[in-house]
């Protein structure tokens, strides 16, 4: 009983093509591209991970690049918009720079907090809101200094077929607590300093389908494998069904669907991204689980060239 949760380990989204995915993420945002590995289901396609330098859970926004693939529909079901960090009094800079890349934005205010919201070249709704708290990315690139660095995870607005429902499961299980309602959105926090709120849209929308463009899965953090076991256990004395733990070589992983039809998935801290390559190097080579070291040669073949590269414009 009594679980809490930190808040948000990793969100994964499907866009389309892999060069135009990191140029968005690395080369507009200075995100770190910290893991550059395939769909362990799907090897023929990429999963990149982008975090902070470090690619500390609640930092970490992965994608699987499907191009050519049809164009998903936000709706019910689905994390609706991704909101990043920014350090304090950073916002002038961000603004300036989304403007010089030519993406268009908007400003909204929500909670005390004046957030800045656009879309990524596949259609995701991302948003920037400046954040006090949380450790500064120590991450450099193409303009982007650590002093405005994305810091990780502002929040997520989840978009669910049962407002209520997903709102209970967030406070009466994985122990958010509820902080506000304000203009249709209820807020809640965890204890963490970095991707610690989520804001339940209240009014049931149309369902969403999944595509380039939208999130696929949302995933909160565990501690270890015995804190992730103690989850499974929790969870599923609620009611939910849990699948057995999947490793997926950089964290631990279970999953349930919610009722308001959003994919859940219960992360474990550790490893992390620096177990199979160093901080240094973290995330210049494809890396594979070793039972598909064999096909190396055919899938680099197969995969389209993603580089993080500095660039001037979209
Ligand atoms: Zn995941």
């Amino acid at each position: 009983m009594g679980k809490r949760t930190l808040g948000i380990h990793h969100i994964t989204a499907i866009v389309g093509d892999p060069q135009e995915n990191v140029d968005f993420y690395a080369g507009v945002l200075g995100l770190r591209l910290v893991k550059k590995t395939i769909n362990f289901d799907d090897p023929g396609t990429y999963h990149l991970y982008f975090g902070d330098d470090g690619g500390n859970p609640g930092t970490i926004m992965t994608f699987f690049p499907w191009p050519g693939a049809h164009q998903g529909r936000i709706g019910a079901g689905q994390v609706g918009t991704t909101a990043f960090a920014v350090p304090n009094g950073s916002m002038s800079f961000w603004e300036e720079r989304l403007e010089t890349f030519g993406v268009s934005y908007r400003v909204e205010e929500r909670f005390g907090e004046r957030s800045v919201t656009f879309t990524d070249t596949h259609g995701l709704q991302l948003a920037l809101v400046e954040r006090y708290e949380g450790k500064a990315s120590e991450w450099s690139f193409n303009g982007v200094s650590p002093a405005e660095a994305i810091k990780g995870f502002a929040g997520a607005v989840l978009l669910t077929s049962q407002p209520e429902k997903t709102s209970e499961l967030l406070e009466e299980t994985m122990g958010f607590e509820r902080v506000g309602e304000e203009g249709g959105y209820v807020r809640f926090r965890s204890k963490a300093d970095i991707g610690n709120t989520v804001d339940v849209w209240q009014q049931a929308v149309a369902r969403g389908a999944l595509g380039v463009g939208t999130v696929h899965h949302i995933a909160y953090r565990a501690n270890d494998d015995d804190d992730q076991l103690d989850w499974k256990q929790h969870v599923e004395s609620a009611g939910y069904h849990v699948t057995p733990v999947q490793p997926r070589q950089y964290f631990n992983a279970i999953y349930f669907r919610e009722h308001g039809e959003i994919l859940f998935e219960i992360a474990t801290d550790p490893p992390g991204f620096a177990h199979d390559e160093s901080y240094e190097t973290m995330g210049e080579a494809l890396k594979l689980p070793d039972w598909y070291e064999p096909q190396r040669a055919k899938i680099e073949q197969i995969l389209q060239p993603a580089t993080v590269r500095e660039i001037e414009k979209l």
